[in-house]
């Protein structure tokens, strides 16, 4: 496997990903992740990039419905 970018080899390693959305922002560590040699570039797989953009979809829908109050009207205490 080659990057995409500059065609340098890619070493396998661990990187984190990491979004700023309105509400909320999302950091996940240790991802397997490869790293270009040459240009430096850090790629994910399409596995893994496919499973964290549902994760921050979700959190992003998620959190939207904390935030604008639209969770059922039981109060609990916390
Ligand atoms: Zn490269």
């Amino acid at each position: 496997m080659n990057c995409s970018h500059c065609g340098g080899v890619l070493i396998p390693g661990k990187s984190s990903y990491s979004t700023s959305e309105d509400h909320f922002t999302f950091i996940l560590e240790d991802i397997p992740a490869y790293q270009c040699e040459r240009c430096k570039k850090v790629l994910f797989t399409d596995e893994t990039v496919d499973k964290i953009q549902k994760l921050v979809r979700k959190i992003k829908k998620d959190s939207g419905e904390i935030v604008n109050n639209k969770m059922s009207t039981n109060l609990y205490e916390y």
